[in-house]
């Protein structure tokens, strides 16, 4: 069974930078179970993955365009420290929390503090990044017809609900 749209894909991967960090990893953990075609995975990686089949072991190169876009300049924010409250004296470079905004909560990272401000960053932490995964395909079943609905897997590794 190929992979194909609306299959249930289980994977397991390593990503890594052009530097050769190791960002993420399966390794040791639950492998990753999508539904392919229904945007669950980056683009890139989805459209390298179509055709391949259980045992496949590929190498992908992927763009930022095609992984997790170019950083945005609209979400960089300098944040008054007030807005903080009594917290601010626990905030720090490279903390990770949700900002609340007219579009609901959008998780962001602080990039920098300064006497009266604080710099947050609400881009992907990926964006800008060529990434390289190192993919293994270790499962290929034909979704549900609820899975296809939802727009995401049950069961395993998947939505349970
Ligand atoms: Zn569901």
């Amino acid at each position: 069974m190929t992979i194909k749209q609306n299959s249930v894909v289980t994977i397991h991967y390593e990503l890594k930078n052009t530097e050769g960090e190791v960002l993420d990893s399966s390794k040791g953990q639950d492998p990753l179970v999508y539904l392919h075609g229904a945007n669950n995975i980056i683009v890139g990686l989805e459209e390298q993955l179509e055709g391949k089949q259980v045992g496949d072991e590929l190498t992908a190169h992927i763009a930022p365009e095609k992984g997790y876009g170019m950083p945005v300049e609209a979400l960089i924010q300098e944040v008054p420290k007030e807005a903080f409250g009594a917290e601010v004296d626990k905030v720090e470079v490279g903390m990770r929390f949700q900002a609340e905004t007219e579009q609901g909560p959008v998780p962001v990272v602080v990039t920098a503090v300064e006497n009266d401000t604080v710099t947050v960053d609400g881009n992907h932490p990926l964006a800008g990044q060529d990434l390289h995964f190192e993919v293994s395909v270790t499962e290929v079943r034909d979704a549900s017809a609820e899975e296809v609905e939802h727009g995401h897997v049950h069961g395993p590794g998947g939505h349970q609900h």
